[in-house]
């Protein structure tokens, strides 16, 4: 009987076993782009920044990096940059995180329970970086490829005990202290209650593309293009990205007080959302337009000397592994283990003064902790 017993235990876990997937994926003659090459004047200096410009892959571990490295020719913005270091990414109630306990722990400097969206394990509201230096005289913006009430984007304006309450997390917009956002979409913001939409629409200018003249004029704008413009990279998305990461940048530096700056937070959601579903071709693809985000953060810091640049993930999509390729012919395999997120740390990236304190070893919620530690005057 306890034979048998054994037998049937072993067959269970060789079940399991051979029901772990093994997921392969490739990319040929992936879309190159030239990487831009930082001055490094402002980088590791001591004063403090005035901007920090915090950027988000979403899913982006190692593997997801390196694959675009080398899907790239070898060249990324991210591996032209010195500082770095890795962040651990676990939850308060998780071992594995979600993207709105570690967006929350990334907006609040505190750890939480997996789906909160800026409150703490007691569901009470935490004051995000936004709140926190705008009673300083700093202003702040957001940029997403997902909905704006997607996890990560949320948890730097909203505060609501599960990240499913898209109602709600927009009804939290209008009274969130952001000046810009840009963000999915035009489509899911005209689902939402009409007084919501009313209340967006009396606190923002809200338009429907980065091109919109009301864009250079506004006082406080949101941008919420047609679902195609935020959606995958291989679904027919262009430069939106990029585009909006400058587009916020220059909105954000036009309107800041004297003597203060601003803080942006810029995410890659798409990145996550390609691993969730193994697809390795448009993860690459979402990690290339991302790295062109960064670049342009990156040239800002240049021209500005006063910007910092933060680059990270909330976690890893997917226990992604590099299976082989040919950076020459921008060709890559990759092997997915999971449709999750996996509990591994993720790299973090910094440019410009103070990057050196986000060195080494460190949890989601101490980057933010240093981050409003900058701002503090
Ligand atoms: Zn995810």
């Amino acid at each position: 009987m306890k034979k048998l017993l054994l037998l049937a235990l072993a067959a269970m876990v060789t079940i399991q076993m051979s029901a772990q997937r093994i997921v392969k994926g490739a990319i040929e003659d992936a879309p190159q782009h030239e990487s831009y090459h930082p001055t490094y004047s402002s980088d590791g200096s001591e004063r403090k920044p005035l901007n920090v410009i915090l950027m988000i892959g979403d899913g982006t571990g190692l593997a997801q990096i390196a694959s675009g490295l080398f899907a790239n020719g070898g060249d990324l913005t991210y591996a032209n940059l010195k500082h770095m270091g890795w962040v651990t990414t676990q939850s308060a109630d998780n071992f594995t995180t979600d993207s709105a306990a570690s967006g929350t722990a990334y907006s609040t400097g505190q750890k939480t329970y997996n789906n909160a969206v800026g409150v703490d394990m007691l569901k009470r509201p935490i004051e995000n970086i936004p709140e926190v230096i705008a009673k300083e005289g700093f202003i702040s913006g957001v940029v997403s490829t997902d909905d704006l009430n997607g996890a990560t984007p949320a948890c730097f304006f909203a505060h609501q005990p599960n990240r499913r309450m898209t109602d709600e997390i927009w009804a939290d917009l209008p009274s969130s202290v952001l000046r810009y956002f840009a963000a999915g979409s035009k489509d899911v913001f005209e689902q939402r209650p009409e007084a919501t939409r009313a209340a967006v629409e009396k606190t923002f200018t809200v338009v429907n593309s980065l091109d919109d003249p009301r864009c250079a004029t506004a006082d406080r704008l949101g941008v919420l293009p047609p679902k195609v413009e935020t959606g995958y990279i291989v679904d027919g998305r262009t430069d939106f990205l990029p585009k909006a990461t400058r587009q916020a940048i220059d909105f954000l530096n036009a309107r800041k007080e004297a003597g203060k700056g601003f803080f942006l937070m810029v995410e890659g959601a798409r990145i996550d959302k390609a691993c969730h579903a193994n697809q390795y071709e448009s993860a690459v693809r979402e990690l290339l337009d991302f790295d062109q985000a960064i670049a342009e953060a990156i040239k800002f810091a240049d021209q500005d000397g006063n910007t910092l640049v933060v680059i990270s993930a909330d976690h890893e999509t997917g226990g992604l592994v590099i299976w082989g390729g040919d950076p020459e012919e921008g060709d890559m395999e990759g092997v997915y283990v999971s449709g999750s997120h996996t509990p591994i740390p993720v790299p973090i990236f910094s440019y410009g003064p103070h990057a050196q304190d986000f060195m080494g070893v460190q949890g989601n919620e101490q980057v933010a902790q240093k981050i409003l530690k900058l701002f503090s005057r």
